[in-house]
């Protein structure tokens, strides 16, 4: 839709979604401007979304199909994915292949993907690079709430009083949001604390930071909720909508604060301001979520707002904030191996009949698919014999990164398609497809608040690239699936899939769009940010501050936990602890945002953090290049001397790639062990080695 500010648009990159306008500059390059009408931003816009003009060159773009390597067509390429995929289907079964997508797709590219994979070749082996941000929280809100339902909304942050950013510099990673928290903290005093291991720029507006030892944070809301208890801050008519709290608090009981390493000054402090504040929000992220105790840490913060009845009302709850532009639109159509389209559960017969006849598919798994880390791993033992891996390098952005690459090279049959062709992982694939980018294509996005956004193309698409619905139908079409993806465009797409949540209404569940599902193609093109639900009465959008929950009876569920410490160990051959995250001028392996030198030069290369006391004990001075090793691989950083990291503990950002920084990959020393629940890799607590490297 062209407003007269430019066309609308949602920027690519993190979970906030903010509104862009776009429009020709007097160069007639592509300019990029916050949309002030958006309501996730407002007009604001970060770093990278203000940058985004500057990375839409052609450098690196993959503009052709390729075979082995070499130009090839459209029709030639499509025939040879569709059959080898049939071949293998044929031969081993439909769990012998495999799509690893990506919180990068549009919702109707994911929507399509998950019915071909689901319904058509008839496997639930469709995962995605979420899986590796944000499916702690999934798993954590299903089993408190019975779905997968984000309470709140982003109005939230400025209502509340005190904000608690547990696991999550959203100074740096959801930047808008930050600023809007900063608006509030000026305008009504809002209290900000940050509960993190290290000392980061969002610490720089806080009025405590509770530097915890990695991994404890169920010991420290174990801790918070042993505290409502005793002093009598449970919400007993909230409690009546909800099972569990007894047998919580005595686990919580049981539980001792000696893991976090805090004092107890620092806990009583945290423990007066949450309890002595009623509109309290508790945002988390990738520190809560990339944990093998994710999904119990997710558990601990949701009991106390359960315990409290601090859900789901203006200026509080719980709010987990997704790390790509469309992870939620990717959990909403059932774009992960353990989940149905529309929030409905692949382990339910009478779900999976539904969306079967709805579809008119030919078969649905009846068993859960392979989830990231396990998927890969049937790629190395030979158990995934096709893999198709769509706008992800998992080569570089996996745990145990090296044995990834060794896997997808030994696969007999990969297939990328992406914007780049100088991925690690696009190098590895025998086929190549090239597909739009961000700003040549159109559909919707759901960002961390459920609002529905269009993501709308104002440039032509380069070459041969094409959208990937489209990539996507032509090879279910040619695998004998004419009429189930005989779409032209993506607003029928959509019309289907909001139709198809009309289903989740009927069985009870929260994701009901199917008010959306007549909409014309004009009403699509101009379709504004719409948050869900938009059938429900929902008061200001949020949930459950009603007492209504999804488990059967209707109640939420209280979890007894106890504080689990990550699963690598420190000891003399790893002595320190490595943390990773994200930098604020770089999105994921920088395909697109290395393209911008602006953004390159805040943080040019690879680097790690280690605390001065460690520095002198390893002879390691500024700007020194170190050495460091897990039991996984090695990778050689400039030190950087830091008190913002804790004695014994290391940071390093997730970066860079084989292609920019070969000896500099971190995920290869990342330990890919998993969350038991919701297969989610710890990478944020593996253990290694740092020595100082000597000149030559
Ligand atoms: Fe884009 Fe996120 Fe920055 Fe908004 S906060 S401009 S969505 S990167």
């Amino acid at each position: 839709m062209s407003a007269p500010g430019g066309i609308r648009s949602t920027c690519p990159y993190c979970g906030v979604g903010c509104g862009v306008l776009l429009s020709e500059d007097k160069n007639g390059a592509l300019s990029v401007r916050g949309d002030p009408d958006h309501p996730a931003n407002f007009g604001r816009l970060c770093s990278k979304g203000s940058a985004l003009g500057e990375t839409l060159g052609l450098e690196h773009r993959l503009l052709a199909p390729k075979i082995d390597g070499q130009d090839s067509d459209w029709d030639t390429a499509l025939d040879l994915v569709a059959d080898r995929f049939s071949q293998s289907i044929r031969d081993h079964g439909p769990d012998s292949v495999a799509f690893y997508v990506s919180g990068q797709l549009l919702t109707e590219d994911y929507y399509v993907a998950n019915k071909l994979m689901k319904g058509f070749i008839g496997s639930a082996n469709i995962d995605t690079n979420s899986r590796l941000c944000m499916a702690s929280s999934v798993a954590g809100h299903k089993r408190a709430f019975g779905s997968d339902t984000v309470p709140g909304t982003y109005e939230d942050l400025d209502e509340a009083d005190l904000v608690v950013l547990v696991g999550s510099n959203l100074a740096w990673c959801h930047p808008v949001l930050y600023q809007r928290l900063l608006a509030a903290r000026k305008s009504r005093g809002t209290k900000i604390v940050v509960v993190d291991p290290r000392r980061t720029a969002s610490c720089d507006g806080a009025d405590l930071h509770l530097a915890l030892q990695p991994g404890s944070d169920v010991a420290l809301f174990n801790h918070l909720l042993r505290e409502i208890g005793a002093r009598g801050a449970v919400d007993p008519d909230f409690l009546q909508h909800t099972n569990g709290f007894e047998a919580a608090l005595e686990a919580a009981q049981l539980e001792t604060l000696s893991p976090t390493g805090l004092s107890e000054e620092e806990v009583r402090a945290f423990c007066d301001m949450w309890i002595g504040t009623e509109k309290t929000v508790t945002i988390y992220s990738q520190g809560v979520n990339q944990s093998t105790s994710g999904s119990d840490k997710v558990n601990a913060i949701l009991n106390c707002h359960l315990a409290t009845g601090r859900i789901g009302r203006p200026g509080m709850g719980p709010l987990s904030v997704t790390g790509q532009p469309n992870a939620m639109g990717g959990r909403e159509v059932g774009g992960l191996a353990n989940m149905l389209a529309c929030h409905l559960d692949l382990e339910n017969p009478d779900h999976r009949q539904a969306v079967r006849d709805f579809w008119q598919a030919p078969q649905m798994p009846e068993v859960l698919g392979l989830k990231a880390v396990d998927m890969f791993r049937a790629v190395a033992d030979g158990r995934i014999k096709a893999l198709w891996v769509i706008h992800t390098n998992p080569a570089v952005s996996m745990p145990d990164s090296a044995a990834v690459r060794a896997a997808i090279e030994a696969c007999p049959f990969t297939v990328v398609s992406d914007i780049t062709e100088h991925s690690d992982t696009a190098r590895l694939a025998r086929v190549l497809l090239p597909a739009s980018a961000w700003g040549e294509k159109d559909g919707t996005v759901t960002n961390s608040d459920r609002t529905i956004s269009r993501q709308r193309a104002a440039l032509p698409a380069p070459g041969a690239a094409r959208p990937d619905w489209q990539i996507l139908c032509e090879v279910g079409k040619r695998m004998g699936w004419h009429a189930a993806f005989d779409y032209e465009s993506p607003v029928e797409i959509f019309r289907e899939y909001a139709a198809l949540s009309g289903l989740a209404g009927q069985f009870g569940r929260d994701f009901d769009i199917s008010g959306l599902s007549g909409l014309e193609a004009s009403a699509y093109d101009t379709l504004a940010p719409t948050r869900w639900p938009v059938i429900a009465d929902r008061s200001g959008g949020r949930f459950f501050a009603d007492g209504n929950f999804y488990h059967g009876d209707k109640k939420a569920r209280l979890l007894p936990l106890r504080y689990r410490p990550p699963a690598a160990r420190t000891g003399p051959k790893y002595p320190f602890r490595l943390n990773t995250g994200r930098l604020r001028d770089q999105w994921h392996t920088m395909t697109r945002t290395g393209l911008s030198p602006r953004l390159g030069a805040h943080m040019p290369e690879p680097f790690l953090d280690l605390h001065p006391n460690d520095a002198a004990t390893l002879g390691i001075t500024p700007a020194d290049l170190v050495e460091v090793r897990s039991p996984n691989g090695s990778a050689i950083l400039r030190a950087r001397i830091s008190d913002a990291v804790q004695p014994g503990q290391v940071f390093a950002p997730i970066h860079w790639t084989g292609e920019t920084a070969p000896s500099g990959r971190i995920d290869d020393l990342v330990a890919a062990e998993t969350d038991p629940v919701s297969g989610q890799p710890e990478s944020k607590a593996s253990v290694v080695a740092v020595q100082k490297m000597e000149a030559a």
